[in-house]
Protein backbone atom coordinates (compact mmCIF):
# COMPACT_ATOMS: atom_id res chain seq x y z
CA UNK A 1 0.00 0.00 0.00
CA UNK A 2 2.93 2.56 0.70
CA UNK A 3 4.08 1.57 -2.73
CA UNK A 4 1.29 2.82 -4.01
CA UNK A 5 0.78 6.12 -2.04
CA UNK A 6 4.78 6.92 -2.87
CA UNK A 7 4.40 6.13 -6.60
CA UNK A 8 4.97 9.13 -8.32
CA UNK A 9 1.42 8.98 -10.17
CA UNK A 10 -0.13 9.36 -6.53
CA UNK A 11 1.06 12.54 -6.29
CA UNK A 12 -1.83 14.52 -8.22
CA UNK A 13 -4.16 12.45 -5.94
CA UNK A 14 -2.92 13.40 -3.22
CA UNK A 15 -3.14 17.25 -4.22
CA UNK A 16 -6.75 17.18 -5.14
CA UNK A 17 -7.73 15.01 -1.89
CA UNK A 18 -5.05 14.52 0.55
CA UNK A 19 -2.87 11.92 1.45
CA UNK A 20 -5.11 10.90 4.59
CA UNK A 21 -8.26 10.19 1.80
CA UNK A 22 -6.28 8.58 -0.13
CA UNK A 23 -4.44 6.08 1.85
CA UNK A 24 -8.15 5.09 3.22
CA UNK A 25 -9.24 4.28 -0.03
CA UNK A 26 -5.86 2.51 -1.54
CA UNK A 27 -6.33 0.04 1.61
CA UNK A 28 -9.91 -0.37 1.12
CA UNK A 29 -9.43 -1.36 -2.31
CA UNK A 30 -5.93 -3.53 -1.61
CA UNK A 31 -8.37 -5.29 0.54
CA UNK A 32 -10.73 -6.27 -1.60
CA UNK A 33 -8.46 -7.04 -4.32
CA UNK A 34 -7.25 -9.78 -1.98
CA UNK A 35 -10.61 -11.18 -1.53
CA UNK A 36 -10.80 -11.51 -5.32
CA UNK A 37 -7.23 -12.62 -5.69
CA UNK A 38 -8.05 -15.40 -2.93
CA UNK A 39 -10.97 -16.49 -5.65
CA UNK A 40 -9.06 -16.52 -9.27
CA UNK A 41 -5.42 -17.24 -10.32
CA UNK A 42 -5.43 -13.56 -11.80
CA UNK A 43 -2.38 -11.29 -11.55
CA UNK A 44 -2.08 -8.53 -9.04
CA UNK A 45 -3.54 -5.24 -10.28
CA UNK A 46 -0.69 -2.37 -11.52
CA UNK A 47 -0.29 0.16 -9.06
CA UNK A 48 -1.50 2.64 -12.09
CA UNK A 49 -4.25 0.53 -12.39
CA UNK A 50 -5.05 1.15 -8.21
CA UNK A 51 -4.37 4.50 -8.49
CA UNK A 52 -6.77 4.71 -11.65
CA UNK A 53 -9.70 3.15 -9.23
CA UNK A 54 -8.64 5.41 -6.63
CA UNK A 55 -9.83 8.15 -8.31
CA UNK A 56 -12.73 7.16 -10.01
CA UNK A 57 -13.76 6.35 -5.87
CA UNK A 58 -12.51 9.60 -5.18
CA UNK A 59 -14.40 11.61 -7.12
CA UNK A 60 -17.44 9.62 -6.44
CA UNK A 61 -17.54 10.01 -2.73
CA UNK A 62 -17.24 13.98 -3.72
CA UNK A 63 -20.02 14.19 -5.70
CA UNK A 64 -23.49 15.27 -5.33
CA UNK A 65 -26.20 12.75 -5.34
CA UNK A 66 -28.98 15.48 -4.34
CA UNK A 67 -30.14 16.84 -7.46
CA UNK A 68 -33.36 18.81 -8.72
CA UNK A 69 -35.70 16.63 -10.60
CA UNK A 70 -38.61 17.59 -12.92
CA UNK A 71 -41.76 15.78 -11.55
CA UNK A 72 -43.65 14.41 -14.49
CA UNK A 73 -45.36 11.46 -12.45
CA UNK A 74 -48.66 13.80 -11.86
CA UNK A 75 -48.23 13.00 -8.14
CA UNK A 76 -48.42 16.26 -6.16
CA UNK A 77 -47.10 15.44 -2.58
CA UNK A 78 -44.89 12.49 -3.83
CA UNK A 79 -42.75 11.67 -0.59
CA UNK A 80 -39.77 10.05 -2.37
CA UNK A 81 -39.24 13.60 -4.61
CA UNK A 82 -39.18 15.68 -1.35
CA UNK A 83 -42.94 16.16 -1.11
CA UNK A 84 -44.06 19.70 -0.84
CA UNK A 85 -42.10 22.25 -3.42
CA UNK A 86 -41.78 25.64 -1.80
CA UNK A 87 -43.54 28.76 -2.23
CA UNK A 88 -40.80 31.26 -3.50
CA UNK A 89 -42.15 33.41 -0.54
CA UNK A 90 -40.40 29.88 2.22
CA UNK A 91 -37.34 29.84 -0.28
CA UNK A 92 -36.70 33.54 0.34
CA UNK A 93 -37.12 33.29 3.90
CA UNK A 94 -34.81 29.92 4.03
CA UNK A 95 -32.23 31.76 2.25
CA UNK A 96 -32.38 35.03 4.74
CA UNK A 97 -32.35 32.93 7.86
CA UNK A 98 -29.35 31.12 6.95
CA UNK A 99 -27.25 33.60 8.36
CA UNK A 100 -27.04 34.78 11.99
CA UNK A 101 -30.53 35.80 12.90
CA UNK A 102 -32.96 36.40 16.29
CA UNK A 103 -34.07 32.96 16.24
CA UNK A 104 -34.47 32.54 19.89
CA UNK A 105 -33.84 36.19 20.81
CA UNK A 106 -36.12 39.15 21.95
CA UNK A 107 -34.42 42.28 19.90
CA UNK A 108 -36.19 44.93 22.30
CA UNK A 109 -35.23 43.29 25.62
CA UNK A 110 -32.02 41.84 24.24
CA UNK A 111 -32.71 38.60 26.11
CA UNK A 112 -33.02 35.63 25.64
CA UNK A 113 -36.44 34.08 24.00
CA UNK A 114 -37.75 31.03 22.04
CA UNK A 115 -38.46 30.09 18.70
CA UNK A 116 -41.61 28.75 19.21
CA UNK A 117 -42.74 32.49 19.01
CA UNK A 118 -41.90 32.72 15.51
CA UNK A 119 -44.79 30.12 14.69
CA UNK A 120 -47.55 30.07 17.65
CA UNK A 121 -49.44 33.15 16.92
CA UNK A 122 -49.03 32.25 13.33
CA UNK A 123 -50.52 28.69 14.00
CA UNK A 124 -53.40 30.34 15.88
CA UNK A 125 -54.12 32.72 13.26
CA UNK A 126 -54.27 30.66 10.44
CA UNK A 127 -56.13 27.45 11.93
CA UNK A 128 -58.19 29.20 14.68
CA UNK A 129 -56.63 27.45 17.65
CA UNK A 130 -55.34 29.21 20.76
CA UNK A 131 -51.86 28.33 20.12
CA UNK A 132 -49.90 25.80 18.10
CA UNK A 133 -46.13 24.55 18.05
CA UNK A 134 -43.98 22.82 15.20
CA UNK A 135 -41.45 19.90 15.91
CA UNK A 136 -39.81 17.72 13.41
CA UNK A 137 -42.22 16.12 11.72
CA UNK A 138 -46.12 14.68 11.99
CA UNK A 139 -45.05 11.43 13.56
CA UNK A 140 -42.57 13.24 16.40
CA UNK A 141 -45.63 15.31 17.25
CA UNK A 142 -47.69 12.50 17.92
CA UNK A 143 -44.84 10.73 20.00
CA UNK A 144 -44.48 14.21 21.47
CA UNK A 145 -47.84 14.83 22.40
CA UNK A 146 -48.77 11.55 23.51
CA UNK A 147 -45.83 11.42 25.31
CA UNK A 148 -46.58 14.80 27.41
CA UNK A 149 -50.63 14.72 27.42
CA UNK A 150 -50.47 11.06 28.29
CA UNK A 151 -47.99 10.52 30.39
CA UNK A 152 -47.55 6.70 30.37
CA UNK A 153 -51.34 6.36 31.10
CA UNK A 154 -53.51 4.44 28.42
CA UNK A 155 -54.66 5.68 25.42
CA UNK A 156 -57.20 4.73 23.72
CA UNK A 157 -57.89 4.18 19.90
CA UNK A 158 -60.17 2.51 17.61
CA UNK A 159 -59.22 -0.37 16.05
CA UNK A 160 -60.42 0.91 12.43
CA UNK A 161 -57.58 3.60 12.80
CA UNK A 162 -54.75 1.33 13.75
CA UNK A 163 -52.97 2.24 10.87
CA UNK A 164 -50.13 2.09 8.78
CA UNK A 165 -48.71 5.34 7.46
CA UNK A 166 -45.85 4.54 5.56
CA UNK A 167 -42.32 4.67 6.20
CA UNK A 168 -42.77 3.06 9.28
CA UNK A 169 -45.33 5.14 10.90
CA UNK A 170 -47.22 2.65 12.69
CA UNK A 171 -49.75 3.63 15.23
CA UNK A 172 -49.78 1.26 17.66
CA UNK A 173 -45.84 1.52 17.31
CA UNK A 174 -45.60 5.35 18.02
CA UNK A 175 -48.30 4.91 21.48
CA UNK A 176 -46.24 2.21 22.46
CA UNK A 177 -42.81 4.18 22.11
CA UNK A 178 -44.66 7.11 24.21
CA UNK A 179 -45.11 5.30 26.75
CA UNK A 180 -48.13 4.14 27.16
CA UNK A 181 -50.50 1.60 26.71
CA UNK A 182 -52.79 1.07 23.81
CA UNK A 183 -56.70 0.73 24.61
CA UNK A 184 -57.87 -1.30 21.38
CA UNK A 185 -62.03 -0.49 21.00
CA UNK A 186 -64.32 -1.18 18.99
CA UNK A 187 -63.87 -3.51 15.23
CA UNK A 188 -61.68 -2.53 11.87
CA UNK A 189 -64.96 -1.52 10.31
CA UNK A 190 -67.55 -0.16 13.05
CA UNK A 191 -66.45 1.63 16.63
CA UNK A 192 -69.28 3.34 18.64
CA UNK A 193 -69.46 5.36 21.62
CA UNK A 194 -70.26 2.54 23.17
CA UNK A 195 -67.09 1.08 22.92
CA UNK A 196 -65.42 4.11 24.32
CA UNK A 197 -67.41 4.28 26.97
CA UNK A 198 -66.61 0.30 28.00
CA UNK A 199 -63.34 0.87 27.55
CA UNK A 200 -62.75 3.40 30.05
CA UNK A 201 -64.94 1.46 33.00
CA UNK A 202 -62.09 -1.04 32.29
CA UNK A 203 -59.17 1.33 32.17
CA UNK A 204 -60.52 4.35 34.38
CA UNK A 205 -56.69 5.15 34.62
CA UNK A 206 -56.89 6.65 30.40
CA UNK A 207 -56.12 9.83 30.04
CA UNK A 208 -56.14 10.59 25.97
CA UNK A 209 -58.18 9.32 23.23
CA UNK A 210 -56.68 9.03 19.75
CA UNK A 211 -58.02 9.65 16.59
CA UNK A 212 -56.26 8.83 13.45
CA UNK A 213 -57.32 10.05 10.20
CA UNK A 214 -57.55 7.36 7.54
CA UNK A 215 -54.98 9.44 5.52
CA UNK A 216 -54.09 6.92 2.64
CA UNK A 217 -57.22 4.39 2.40
CA UNK A 218 -60.79 4.01 2.95
CA UNK A 219 -62.86 1.69 4.74
CA UNK A 220 -65.94 1.13 2.66
CA UNK A 221 -69.24 -0.33 2.95
CA UNK A 222 -70.61 -1.42 6.58
CA UNK A 223 -68.82 0.93 8.70
CA UNK A 224 -69.14 3.68 11.16
CA UNK A 225 -67.68 5.51 13.71
CA UNK A 226 -68.75 8.81 16.11
CA UNK A 227 -68.76 11.93 14.61
CA UNK A 228 -65.64 14.24 15.63
CA UNK A 229 -67.92 16.32 17.98
CA UNK A 230 -69.67 13.79 19.62
CA UNK A 231 -66.39 12.08 20.41
CA UNK A 232 -65.28 15.24 21.90
CA UNK A 233 -67.88 15.86 24.05
CA UNK A 234 -67.91 12.25 25.35
CA UNK A 235 -64.16 12.42 26.03
CA UNK A 236 -64.90 15.92 27.86
CA UNK A 237 -67.64 14.46 30.37
CA UNK A 238 -65.00 11.67 31.10
CA UNK A 239 -62.20 13.94 31.70
CA UNK A 240 -60.39 12.96 28.83
CA UNK A 241 -58.73 15.06 26.19
CA UNK A 242 -59.24 14.15 22.38
CA UNK A 243 -55.93 13.83 20.13
CA UNK A 244 -56.36 14.28 16.55
CA UNK A 245 -53.62 13.23 13.75
CA UNK A 246 -54.75 14.56 11.18
CA UNK A 247 -51.78 13.81 8.54
CA UNK A 248 -51.98 15.68 5.25
CA UNK A 249 -53.43 18.77 7.39
CA UNK A 250 -55.69 21.19 5.04
CA UNK A 251 -56.02 24.30 6.20
CA UNK A 252 -58.30 25.28 3.53
CA UNK A 253 -61.54 23.74 2.29
CA UNK A 254 -60.15 22.08 -0.98
CA UNK A 255 -64.04 21.21 -1.59
CA UNK A 256 -64.55 24.43 -2.73
CA UNK A 257 -62.13 24.01 -4.92
CA UNK A 258 -64.13 21.09 -6.34
CA UNK A 259 -61.05 18.47 -4.91
CA UNK A 260 -63.10 17.18 -2.08
CA UNK A 261 -61.91 14.35 0.94
CA UNK A 262 -60.06 15.65 3.03
CA UNK A 263 -60.93 17.47 6.32
CA UNK A 264 -59.47 20.90 7.77
CA UNK A 265 -57.72 21.58 10.47
CA UNK A 266 -60.16 24.31 11.68
CA UNK A 267 -63.28 21.99 11.25
CA UNK A 268 -61.19 19.72 13.44
CA UNK A 269 -60.55 22.19 16.31
CA UNK A 270 -64.52 23.53 15.70
CA UNK A 271 -65.85 20.21 16.44
CA UNK A 272 -63.76 20.23 20.06
CA UNK A 273 -60.47 18.55 19.55
CA UNK A 274 -58.02 19.24 21.82
CA UNK A 275 -54.99 19.52 20.41
CA UNK A 276 -55.02 18.71 16.29
CA UNK A 277 -51.43 17.40 14.73
CA UNK A 278 -50.55 17.88 10.99
CA UNK A 279 -47.88 17.78 8.24
CA UNK A 280 -46.10 20.82 6.94
CA UNK A 281 -44.96 19.72 4.19
CA UNK A 282 -48.17 17.61 2.94
CA UNK A 283 -51.46 19.58 2.25
CA UNK A 284 -49.73 22.57 3.93
CA UNK A 285 -47.23 22.91 1.29
CA UNK A 286 -44.64 23.99 3.65
CA UNK A 287 -40.90 22.45 4.74
CA UNK A 288 -41.15 18.78 6.57
CA UNK A 289 -43.04 19.74 9.97
CA UNK A 290 -45.40 18.56 12.41
CA UNK A 291 -47.82 21.49 13.66
CA UNK A 292 -49.32 21.00 16.92
CA UNK A 293 -52.56 23.42 17.15
CA UNK A 294 -54.77 23.52 20.38
CA UNK A 295 -55.73 24.46 23.81
CA UNK A 296 -52.96 27.10 25.10
CA UNK A 297 -52.33 24.85 28.26
CA UNK A 298 -51.53 21.85 26.18
CA UNK A 299 -49.61 23.55 23.82
CA UNK A 300 -47.62 24.66 26.48
CA UNK A 301 -47.18 21.02 28.13
CA UNK A 302 -46.21 20.02 24.86
CA UNK A 303 -43.66 22.44 24.60
CA UNK A 304 -41.93 21.92 28.10
CA UNK A 305 -41.98 18.39 27.33
CA UNK A 306 -37.90 16.89 27.15
CA UNK A 307 -38.87 15.39 23.86
CA UNK A 308 -40.03 18.99 22.37
CA UNK A 309 -36.37 19.10 22.50
CA UNK A 310 -35.24 16.34 20.46
CA UNK A 311 -37.33 16.78 18.20
CA UNK A 312 -37.30 20.39 17.96
CA UNK A 313 -37.35 22.50 14.34
CA UNK A 314 -34.25 23.99 13.32
CA UNK A 315 -33.98 27.93 11.71
CA UNK A 316 -34.15 27.18 8.03
CA UNK A 317 -37.69 25.23 8.98
CA UNK A 318 -38.94 27.88 11.50
CA UNK A 319 -38.41 30.34 8.69
CA UNK A 320 -39.64 28.63 5.71
CA UNK A 321 -43.10 27.09 7.48
CA UNK A 322 -43.40 31.12 9.08
CA UNK A 323 -43.50 32.24 5.64
CA UNK A 324 -45.79 29.48 4.04
CA UNK A 325 -47.83 29.82 6.47
CA UNK A 326 -48.39 33.46 5.88
CA UNK A 327 -49.58 32.50 2.56
CA UNK A 328 -52.36 31.36 4.20
CA UNK A 329 -53.01 35.19 5.90
CA UNK A 330 -55.32 37.85 3.82
CA UNK A 331 -55.02 38.71 1.65
CA UNK A 332 -53.28 36.43 0.22
CA UNK A 333 -55.34 33.66 -1.77
CA UNK A 334 -53.50 30.30 -0.61
CA UNK A 335 -54.97 28.20 -3.37
CA UNK A 336 -52.84 30.42 -6.08
CA UNK A 337 -49.83 30.85 -3.82
CA UNK A 338 -49.14 27.80 -2.08
CA UNK A 339 -47.57 25.75 -5.03
CA UNK A 340 -49.17 22.45 -3.97
CA UNK A 341 -52.58 23.98 -3.41
CA UNK A 342 -52.16 25.52 -6.65
CA UNK A 343 -51.50 22.30 -8.57
CA UNK A 344 -53.90 19.93 -6.85
CA UNK A 345 -56.68 22.75 -7.81
CA UNK A 346 -55.65 23.60 -11.01
CA UNK A 347 -58.43 23.39 -13.39
CA UNK A 348 -58.13 20.82 -16.53
CA UNK A 349 -58.05 23.30 -19.34
CA UNK A 350 -54.97 24.96 -17.89
CA UNK A 351 -53.00 21.36 -17.51
CA UNK A 352 -53.82 20.68 -20.88
CA UNK A 353 -52.85 24.09 -22.53
CA UNK A 354 -49.73 23.03 -20.58
CA UNK A 355 -49.22 19.67 -22.25
CA UNK A 356 -50.04 21.66 -25.76
CA UNK A 357 -47.03 24.33 -24.93
CA UNK A 358 -44.84 21.18 -24.07
CA UNK A 359 -45.97 18.90 -27.28
CA UNK A 360 -44.93 22.38 -29.17
CA UNK A 361 -41.35 22.72 -27.84
CA UNK A 362 -40.60 19.07 -28.65
CA UNK A 363 -41.50 19.66 -31.84
CA UNK A 364 -41.09 16.76 -34.20
CA UNK A 365 -38.66 13.89 -33.43
CA UNK A 366 -38.07 10.87 -35.62
CA UNK A 367 -38.39 7.95 -33.62
CA UNK A 368 -40.66 9.43 -31.51
CA UNK A 369 -44.46 9.16 -31.40
CA UNK A 370 -46.28 11.78 -29.03
CA UNK A 371 -50.03 11.67 -28.28
CA UNK A 372 -51.93 13.75 -25.68
CA UNK A 373 -54.09 11.67 -22.99
CA UNK A 374 -56.68 12.18 -20.50
CA UNK A 375 -55.16 10.79 -17.33
CA UNK A 376 -56.01 11.06 -13.81
CA UNK A 377 -53.27 12.17 -11.54
CA UNK A 378 -53.61 11.92 -7.13
CA UNK A 379 -52.88 14.09 -4.14
CA UNK A 380 -50.46 11.62 -2.97
CA UNK A 381 -48.31 11.83 0.33
CA UNK A 382 -50.98 9.76 2.09
CA UNK A 383 -53.98 12.72 1.15
CA UNK A 384 -57.34 12.10 -0.43
CA UNK A 385 -56.51 8.69 -1.91
CA UNK A 386 -59.74 8.33 -3.33
CA UNK A 387 -59.79 11.39 -5.25
CA UNK A 388 -58.72 11.63 -8.82
CA UNK A 389 -57.45 14.80 -10.36
CA UNK A 390 -58.62 15.00 -13.83
CA UNK A 391 -55.27 15.45 -15.67
CA UNK A 392 -53.64 15.91 -19.07
CA UNK A 393 -49.94 13.69 -20.01
CA UNK A 394 -47.84 13.58 -23.24
CA UNK A 395 -47.18 9.81 -24.19
CA UNK A 396 -43.73 8.81 -25.01
CA UNK A 397 -43.07 6.23 -27.27
CA UNK A 398 -39.71 5.54 -29.07
CA UNK A 399 -39.20 3.24 -32.18
CA UNK A 400 -35.79 2.64 -30.42
CA UNK A 401 -35.99 2.40 -26.43
CA UNK A 402 -38.21 0.11 -24.21
CA UNK A 403 -40.41 2.59 -21.88
CA UNK A 404 -38.16 1.24 -19.20
CA UNK A 405 -35.12 2.27 -21.06
CA UNK A 406 -36.58 5.62 -22.16
CA UNK A 407 -37.92 6.08 -18.25
CA UNK A 408 -34.66 5.28 -17.51
CA UNK A 409 -32.20 7.96 -19.78
CA UNK A 410 -34.91 10.30 -18.98
CA UNK A 411 -34.05 10.50 -15.25
CA UNK A 412 -30.23 10.35 -15.73
CA UNK A 413 -30.44 13.67 -18.06
CA UNK A 414 -28.76 16.37 -16.55
CA UNK A 415 -31.94 17.40 -15.08
CA UNK A 416 -33.71 14.61 -14.92
CA UNK A 417 -37.08 13.98 -15.44
CA UNK A 418 -39.45 11.79 -13.57
CA UNK A 419 -42.39 10.43 -15.34
CA UNK A 420 -44.21 6.88 -15.16
CA UNK A 421 -44.53 4.25 -17.06
CA UNK A 422 -48.37 3.15 -18.55
CA UNK A 423 -48.92 0.33 -21.60
CA UNK A 424 -45.34 0.61 -22.65
CA UNK A 425 -44.52 4.70 -22.68
CA UNK A 426 -43.80 7.12 -20.73
CA UNK A 427 -46.61 9.44 -19.15
CA UNK A 428 -45.14 13.01 -18.15
CA UNK A 429 -47.79 14.49 -16.22
CA UNK A 430 -48.25 17.84 -16.47
CA UNK A 431 -50.46 18.54 -13.55
CA UNK A 432 -47.16 18.61 -11.20
CA UNK A 433 -44.83 20.36 -13.65
CA UNK A 434 -44.46 24.33 -13.40
CA UNK A 435 -44.48 26.46 -16.39
CA UNK A 436 -41.12 27.88 -16.01
CA UNK A 437 -39.95 23.58 -16.34
CA UNK A 438 -41.62 23.51 -19.88
CA UNK A 439 -38.37 24.33 -21.81
CA UNK A 440 -35.94 22.62 -19.72
CA UNK A 441 -38.51 19.54 -19.56
CA UNK A 442 -38.45 19.55 -23.50
CA UNK A 443 -34.88 19.94 -23.60
CA UNK A 444 -34.55 16.56 -21.85
CA UNK A 445 -36.83 15.19 -23.68
CA UNK A 446 -35.28 15.97 -27.02
CA UNK A 447 -31.86 14.81 -25.35
CA UNK A 448 -33.11 11.27 -24.13
CA UNK A 449 -34.75 10.31 -27.24
C1 LIG B 1 -48.28 11.35 6.88
C2 LIG B 1 -48.89 11.02 8.19
C3 LIG B 1 -48.11 10.92 9.33
C4 LIG B 1 -46.63 11.10 9.28
O1 LIG B 1 -46.31 12.43 8.95
P1 LIG B 1 -44.77 12.86 8.74
O2 LIG B 1 -44.84 14.36 8.64
O3 LIG B 1 -44.32 12.19 7.50
O4 LIG B 1 -44.03 12.40 9.94
C5 LIG B 1 -48.73 10.61 10.51
N1 LIG B 1 -50.05 10.43 10.57
C6 LIG B 1 -50.86 10.52 9.50
C7 LIG B 1 -52.34 10.31 9.65
C8 LIG B 1 -50.31 10.84 8.25
O5 LIG B 1 -51.08 10.95 7.18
Amino acid sequence: MGVICDDPGARPLIARFGSARLTGVVRILVAEARVQLSGDGEPAPSIARFLALAEARLEAGARETLHPVINATGVVIHTNLGRAPMAPEAIEAVRAASGYGNLELDLDSGRRSSRHLHLDPLIAQVTGAEGGLAVNNCAGSVLLALAALAGGAPVIVSRGELVEIGGGFRVPDVVAQSGSALIEVGTTNRTHLSDYEQALKDHPDARVILRTHPSNFRITGFTSAPALDDLARFAHAKGLLLVEDLGGGALIDLAAHGVAGEPTVQASLQAGVDLVLFSGDKLVGGPQAGIVAGRRDLVDAVARHPLARALRLDKLSVAALAATLRLYCPPCDPAQRVPVLRMLTEPAPVVAARALALQAAIGDLPGLDMAMEETLGYAGGGAMPMQALAGRAIALQSCRFSAEDLARRLRTEARPVLGRIEKDRVLIELRTVADSEVPALAEAIRAAV
